[in-house]
């Protein structure tokens, strides 16, 4: 998916780590002019200076301020007046039994992880509603439903962001500013772990493909077992994401929703048999346009490793030469599989350039030696 928020100023607070610093580098990507804030002016400048290297967007911006504080938020709305998005991403948590946690400790939760977000709020909602368009994002969590025993107080502050991102959300009904909370799950806190990661492209490695192009639902056909083999990397520990060039968009043969439906068919299909993709990387352009993203090129490759991290020595497994390049491109270890157009590659023969290739006959075949040897 490709969303375009080139001209947007958003604010990012708690942004130098974390789920911050990748939602600060997902809006960067967007096109989006992103400030980062975190309490030291050091670890602000380095969270820029990687923002910088990886998005090569020059809208990184920073101030150093403690959010925890009414004076550290005004300092930040001092720095930068208006924005356009503001994502209420700053919070601590500290596991600590229910009896050993005293007034201090609530306070402190209280004013981080609440407090924080109700003076920004409050401030940069006001310019949102009148300029007519705007969006706040608030950080809750699954603990604001499912209280964890050992941080009751962490759990109260999640449950207090949800109340107020309801409350906010009634009160800018109809100005054109969305309020929303999302409530990350224990899943996505540990670092993403790329080594973790298999890339498929679709068409001919999870489903049948066509030359006439896959347009519809009904003309989505998984292949035998591929469903069954995304399963077993999932239940192996491994994250499944596709890359895949879909030029029909750009030649007219379907529009993004027809995609998104074909895509929503997909996920059904691959859920009946326990199998999740984490994501669907895809080139909508044709091959005149002059794009960065179409395999072979690396530019959907780039966008994972902007997503999962550095990629060297994840399979990328696909039919068509060119995905085996996009992959090799990028450090990836390419595996053709003879489904799809695979024989026809392989019968072409392979340049010499992507190395040793390895070749199976499915992705079924592919993942039942891979998980005996993952190397
Ligand atoms: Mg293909
Ligand atoms: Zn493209």
């Amino acid at each position: 998916m490709r969303i375009d928020l080139s001209g947007k100023k958003a604010i990012v607070s708690g942004s130098t780590a974390g789920i911050g610093f990748g939602i600060a580098r997902g809006l960067a990507l967007a096109g989006a002019v992103v400030v980062i804030t975190g309490r030291t002016q050091e670890r602000v400048d380095q969270a820029i200076d990687a923002l910088k290297q990886e998005t090569k967007s020059g809208g990184i911006e920073g101030v150093a301020a403690d959010l925890g504080r009414a004076d550290g938020c005004q300092a930040l709305i001092d720095a930068h007046p208006d924005a356009d998005i503001l994502v209420n991403n700053v919070g601590i948590f500290e596991p600590k039994g229910f009896f050993d946690i005293d007034d201090d400790d609530w306070e402190r939760f209280f004013q981080i992880n609440v407090m924080s977000a109700v003076r920004l709020s409050r401030h940069y909602a006001r310019g949102m509603r009148d300029r007519g368009w705007g969006r706040i994002q608030f950080l809750s969590s699954e603990s604001a439903l499912n209280i964890p025993t050992e941080m009751v107080h962490y759990g109260m502050t999640k449950t207090a962001v949800q109340s107020i991102s309801r409350g906010l959300a009634k009160v800018l009904a109809g100005t054109g500013v969305t309020v929303n909370a999302i409530l990350p799950g224990p899943d996505i806190l540990p670092p993403m772990n790329a080594s973790k990661l298999v890339i498929l492209d679709r068409d001919g490695v999870i489903n049948e493909d066509s030359d006439a192009y896959i347009k519809t639902p009904e003309e989505w056909r998984p292949l035998p077992g591929s469903a069954a083999a995304i399963a077993r990397l999932n239940h192996a520990g491994y994250r499944v994401v596709v890359a895949t060039n879909q030029s029909g968009l750009a030649r007219g043969y379907f529009d993004q929703a027809g995609l998104d439906a074909i895509h929503r068919t997909m996920a059904a299909h691959l859920e009946g048999a326990g199998a999740r993709l984490s994501g669907v990387f895809f080139c909508p352009h044709g091959p005149d346009d002059g794009c960065a993203c179409r395999k072979p090129l690396p530019g959907l490759i780039d966008q994972i490793v902007a997503e999962y991290g550095d990629v060297t020595g994840v399979p990328m497994v696909g039919d068509s030469l060119r995905d085996l390049e996009a992959g090799v491109a990028r450090g990836c270890r390419p595996v053709l599989v003879l489904t799809g157009k695979g024989r026809r590659t392989l019968d072409k023969g392979l340049p010499e350039t992507l190395g040793p290739v390895d070749v199976y006959d499915s992705l079924a075949g592919f993942v039942d030696q891979f998980l005996k040897d993952p190397s």
